[in-house]
């Protein structure tokens, strides 16, 4: 079993996503385990307020150290009884492209990752040190060159990629589209004929022929096509 671990400001954001498909399916298969941490909790402010103003002036509001560490710490001193090999995930814009590669090496190294949602300017820096001194991996990680609010998306994108590569995740007729030839090749279904407003649009004809090979070789056909006009 993989458990996911995710520090966030905005618990509610996730019960959607976590609570469908396939992603519900591996929690109640005992595959995964995703559990929740609202950062708020481990605020001692009376207000529990868990950001501030950035040092050096600037726009914005920063998560603040405390809060974070104590998150952290809580979820770490649960894992180490466990004795789980965990993984420390902060996101950036600015930092590693997370790819399938990554999803699958995670999926097969790791009992546990924890990750941390960050909002607004982002998290205070200290944290990857406090977390180094803890001998845990740590990953700076972005899902992609652009800018979101938040990271909330990002985890979820983790959490869903890195699952499909859990033994048992995926049923026989979702299996992995990485190993076969799924991604990217175009996929047609019923009818075989649709007729749109004057026009009919059809389903290509080596996809009806029942010739396995020929089909292959349609497939790999378009696969190439996609990887040379990328
Ligand atoms: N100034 C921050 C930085 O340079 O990392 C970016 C702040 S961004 C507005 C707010 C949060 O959204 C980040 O802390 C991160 O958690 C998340 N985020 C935004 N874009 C992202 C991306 N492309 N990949 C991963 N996380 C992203």
């Amino acid at each position: 079993m993989t458990r996911f671990d995710i520090i966030t400001i905005f618990p509610k954001i996730f019960d959607s996503y976590f609570n469908e498909s396939i992603i519900w399916r591996a929690q109640k298969l005992g595959k995964i385990k995703i559990n929740i941490v609202d950062l708020r909790k481990f605020s001692t402010d009376r207000h529990k307020k868990i950001d501030d103003k950035p040092y050096g002036g600037g726009p914005g509001m920063v998560f603040k150290i405390e809060p974070l560490a104590r998150a952290v710490e809580s979820i770490k001193l649960k894992a180490k009884s466990q004795k789980l090999k965990t993984k420390v995930i902060l996101f950036s814009p600015a930092g590693e492209q997370f790819n399938s590669k990554m999803a699958a090496e995670w999926a097969r190294k790791y009992d546990q990752i924890i990750m941390i949602a960050g909002r607004y300017e982002g998290v205070d820096e200290r944290i990857k040190k406090i977390i180094g001194n803890w001998k845990l991996k740590i990953e700076n990680l972005s899902i992609g060159p652009y800018v979101l609010t938040g990271g909330e998306l990002p985890v979820m994108v983790v959490v869903d990629a890195v699952s499909r590569h859990i033994s048992g995740v995926l049923g026989k007729n979702e299996s992995l589209e990485e190993e076969r030839l799924g991604v990217g090749v175009p996929i047609y279904t019923r009818p075989e004929i649709f007729k749109w407003k004057g026009k009919k649009y059809i389903v290509p004809k080596v996809l009806l022929s029942g010739n396995h090979k020929k089909i292959e070789m349609w497939k790999m056909h378009h696969k190439r096509k996609m990887k040379r006009e990328k």
